[in-house]
């Protein structure tokens, strides 16, 4: 086999996995990345706390939907420690006086939900059809087969492909379960990187999706140190593979007649030529880079609208959760708090700021204790960290601009805390900011939103999507691999190992 020029541009999960099966493959990779470090969205950032500095996860916190062989092939398994909470999530509900636990076992689970929410449906029946789907979804990922509606049937049957992939949230949930708060449960996932109407079709996808990970058996859980390690350790290892990695580089043109790329580099322009070309980048970037008129008038009217907020917290002492039970690992437990009590409510909140006439109304709160985490893996901080993801932000405002919300939503979660006042920093960041600091379109975590025409087989940039999925339009050989493409976002690298195998069946046919 002779070795390609394979040019990258970005740096971010998706471009790391893959460069990492690219180089290993046997080809030359170099990566050129805008910003002044690898990572894209899964970075740290620090705080500085009466002269002592404590790191946090700027953009991604918790590590889940990874396939556990893109962890293991990568060599990011031999590097890197990982702990995952086994301890039942506590739910607080609007109006609950007691958090209701979501227990790993479907049938504890089947028994709480009855006694907390009166829940008379099929909790176990729901749990085993999303492991089939679950199922059908990591095979086609180690295969880097592009999914499709006919092969769901042929696997999964019409009934459960119709239910949980090309059906609607709502339909699903009212399938399964009879309890408006179990409904208002599960439906969080749907909306958690952008607001999609529950009556969206394929919104029921987004479930199995979310819990698709294999690294944890679709759990999420840390890194030892922080999620960020992830990108960083990648970038360490593929650089000693020697995959040539550029930093505070911009590519600002892409001749794909010449096969050249310009970027900007320490303020002089620079070409660099390739035989194939990969973009790890958003969509909306990528069109602007390679694609037509036609092109970029089709993804510039595509979603990308996203509504999370984060919220990070400092504690000088560890935080003391008012509940919680004995077990070791009951304080790095997720958190979910719900401001709604009813679907309708739900959705409305949800839907609601894709008016940007306002900031902010509050949905949901996901709290991940990564100070409690960092403990379990051993791993001595200054301060307790938490990381608060919530919901529903408009794109009008920067965080910054929002104190009255920050401190609303500081008050919310320190409600649930002993000792509140030993929160001593918080930075929140809304959409607005994750556009800018990220660069995603209209600030959406999966670059675009995961609705109707944009997710499952829908989810490609290709004119030939059927024989080569992540190609970019009609150019032989140019790639898209961000989190633009199928499956989705998240530190994940899914979406740049199929990309990357796909791009080595191109260059030597089976
Ligand atoms: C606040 C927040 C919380 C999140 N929480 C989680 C979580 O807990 N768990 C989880 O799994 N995921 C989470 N996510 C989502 C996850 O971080 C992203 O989906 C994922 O990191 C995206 O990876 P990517 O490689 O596809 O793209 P990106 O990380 O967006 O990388 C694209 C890269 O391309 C570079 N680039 C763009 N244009 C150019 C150019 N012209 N020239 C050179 N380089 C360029 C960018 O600088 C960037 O580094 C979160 C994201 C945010 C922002």
């Amino acid at each position: 086999m002779q070795s390609k020029s394979i040019l990258i541009v970005g740096a971010g999960i998706n471009s790391l996995v893959a460069a990492n099966y690219l180089q290993r493959a046997g080809h030359k990779v170099s990566m050129i990345e805008r910003a002044s470090r690898v990572g894209g969205a899964c970075i740290s950032d620090s705080a500085m706390i009466a002269g002592q500095a404590q790191n946090y996860a700027l953009g991604a916190s918790v590590l889940g939907l990874m396939q556990d062989f893109v962890f293991k092939d990568t060599g990011l398994a031999q590097r890197l420690k990982t702990f995952v909470p086994d301890h039942p999530k506590f739910i607080h509900i609007a109006g609950e006086d007691e958090p209701t636990w979501i227990y790993r076992d479907p049938v504890e689970l089947d028994r709480e939900l009855a006694a907390k929410w009166g829940e008379r449906g099929k909790v176990e029946a729901f749990r085993a059809d999303e492991a089939k789907v679950v199922e059908y979804l990591q095979s086609g990922y180690a295969a880097a087969k592009p999914p499709s509606i006919k092969e769901a049937t042929d696997v999964l049957g019409q009934v459960l492909t119709d239910l949980w992939i090309s059906g609607s949230a709502r339909s699903l949930l009212d399938h399964y379960f009879t309890s408006e708060r179990s409904k208002i449960y599960m439906a969080m996932t749907v909306t958690e990187s952008g607001p999609v109407p529950l009556d969206d079709p394929y919104s029921a996808f987004t479930l199995p999706l979310m819990d698709s990970g294999s690294i944890f058996d679709g759990y999420y859980g840390f890194v030892k140190g922080g999620i960020w390690r992830i990108t960083e350790v990648l970038g360490e290892i593929n650089a000693e593979l020697g995959v040539d990695i550029h930093v505070d580089s911009k590519v600002i043109d892409v001749d794909s007649d010449s096969n050249v790329v310009t970027f900007e580099e320490s303020g002089r322009e620079r070409t660099a030529s390739y035989d194939f070309l990969i973009l790890g980048t958003d969509p909306l970037t990528a069109t602007k880079l390679v694609g037509t008129d036609t092109e970029l008038e089709k993804t510039g009217q595509q979603k990308f609208r996203g509504s999370s907020g984060k919220l990070n917290l400092m504690f000088r002492n560890p935080v003391q959760w008012k509940h919680g039970s004995n077990a070791a690992d009951s304080d790095a437990a997720f958190r979910f708090i719900f401001d709604v009590d009813s679907l309708a409510d739900f959705e409305r909140a949800a839907l609601a700021v894709t008016d940007d006439g306002v900031d902010y109304v509050p949905g949901y709160m996901q709290i991940y204790c990564e100070g409690a985490a960092m403990r379990q893996l051993n791993h001595a901080e200054p301060y307790d960290r938490l990381a608060v993801f919530f919901k529903n932000f408009s794109l009008a405002n920067n965080g910054a601009a929002l104190p009255e919300i920050e401190e609303e939503a500081k008050r919310k979660v320190l409600a649930f805390v002993n000792n509140p006042e030993d929160c001593v920093w918080s930075r929140m960041l809304t959409p607005k900011d994750l556009q800018e600091l990220f660069l995603f379109p209209g600030g959406n975590l999966d670059h675009t939103m995961l609705t109707g025409g944009q997710t499952f087989f829908d989810r490609n940039y290709s004119s030939d999507a059927e024989n080569n999925f992540y190609r970019f339009g009609d150019l032989e050989n140019v790639y898209l691999c961000g989190s633009g493409v199928y499956p989705c976002g998240s530190v994940t690298g899914t979406p740049g190992y199929m990309c990357s195998q796909q791009l080595l069946r191109q260059i030597t046919p089976q």
